[in-house]
């Protein structure tokens, strides 16, 4: 490519379907009819952020014992399992953590999941510390897009959610070495937490209007046990929304893509687009085709479970692709997880699995 063009069209060329490509994929449907198509991998359950919402210090000080290194699954093992579920109609892969860039070489993984027949799609989703130095090699492994979180862009309040005391300029330094990457243009997720930075909603949104990125609004969710999760907290959709609206009105967007769990809307200026992800208010369950691997191996189907399915166990056990296979087709048939749809404040409360463990 010559060196003027711009590193946006360094992209990996859009790919054909996994059943074009890979004539052995399925799809694979759950008990509510629905299709089985992304895999989210966290590799790590550690992180060098304690974002008060996900990783509080007082649940993951410095007494918090992480998972030792041969509890979590080898890039050789994930890339297996990547295998096995492009064969039931995966084709898009998220990767996650904790914070996934913390962990060493995560090209290489990238470069190995690019490789998988069917996959069409790699995403990450980091706090973007790590990212200046390692974003083109994650491009040239076969890394397609990045999402970066950041919950305030102003620098006390975002010290103060992160709680390590990292300022706002170095995680922009880390969206702008993404987009020049060509991994854009970069998603911003923001968790909008009652009390926390719900008066950060129009400062980022004036700040990443007209840049190209796609600002996310996310409702506060109560993942795990470990953030005290209350529905006040909840700063709604809806809520957002107008926020937003009463400063620049917004005009609905089509989704992308059926099942897409960012609500869109367009500046009626032209300044851009946001999304808004109401997983509380405005579940978005029916069209759920997500399932969620841990550091560890273990299976969610939901992101709120509570009990995970050991994939470790069957892959050191000895079992051939073939019997994870048909583990995971029976699995995933008999899932009716809709847990955002029932949510009360006694669901809430049930033991789940923490946010750190799956990742989003
Ligand atoms: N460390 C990476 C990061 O922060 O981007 C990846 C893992 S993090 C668990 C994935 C996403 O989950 C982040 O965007 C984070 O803000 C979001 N998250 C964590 N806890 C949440 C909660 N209780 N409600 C909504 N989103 C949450
Ligand atoms: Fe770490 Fe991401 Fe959780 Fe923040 S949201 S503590 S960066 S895993
Ligand atoms: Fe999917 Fe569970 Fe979230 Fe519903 S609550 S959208 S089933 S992960």
């Amino acid at each position: 490519m010559a060196e003027n063009v711009p590193r946006v069209f360094g992209r990996r060329p859009f790919r054909t379907s996994p059943l074009q490509r890979n004539p052995t994929a399925m799809t694979t449907r759950d008990a509510l009819h629905r299709p089985l198509r992304d895999l989210r991998i966290s590799v790590t359950d550690r992180c060098n952020f304690r974002c008060v919402y996900c990783m509080p210090k007082e649940m993951f000080g410095s007494d918090h014992t992480f998972l030792p290194r041969a509890e979590i699954l080898s890039f050789e093992e994930i890339a297996r399992l990547a295998r096995v579920f492009a064969g039931l109609g995966v084709n898009k892969l998220r990767i996650t953590g904790g914070e996934p860039l913390v962990r060493h070489d995560m090209e290489e993984l990238v470069g190995m999941l690019a490789a998988v027949e069917g996959i069409e799609d790699i995403t990450l989703t980091t706090n973007a510390t790590l990212l200046p130095g390692k974003a083109e090699a994650l491009r040239d492994a076969g890394l397609n897009r990045i999402t970066v979180s950041l919950d305030a862009i102003d620098d006390a309040v975002f010290r103060r959610i992160n709680d390590v005391g990292y300022p706002v300029e170095r995680v922009l330094e880390g969206i702008q070495a993404a987009a020049e990457a060509g991994l854009g243009p970069v998603k911003v997720n923001m968790v909008v937490k009652r009390g926390m930075n719900e008066d950060q909603i129009l400062p980022m949104a004036r700040h990443f209007r007209d840049t190209g990125h796609i600002l996310r609004f996310i409702e506060f969710m109560d993942v795990g046990n470990s953030n005290g999760w209350r529905m006040d907290d909840v700063v709604t959709a809806a809520q957002i929304r107008d926020t937003l609206d009463a400063e620049w009105p917004l005009e609905p967007l089509d989704p992308n893509y059926p099942g897409e769990v960012a609500s869109r809307y367009r500046f009626a200026d032209g300044a851009g687009e946001v999304g808004i992800i109401s997983s509380v208010t405005e579940p978005f369950c029916s069209t759920c085709s997500r399932v969620r691997l841990s550091a560890q191996g273990e299976l969610y189907t939901c992101l709120f479970g509570g009990q995970g399915h050991d994939l470790r166990a069957l892959l050191r056990g000895g079992a051939p692709d073939g019997e994870i296979g048909e583990f995971l087709k029976a699995l995933w048939s008999g899932r009716a997880d809709r847990y955002s749809e029932l949510r009360t404040e006694e669901t809430a409360a049930r033991p789940k699995v923490e946010m750190s463990h799956i990742g989003g």
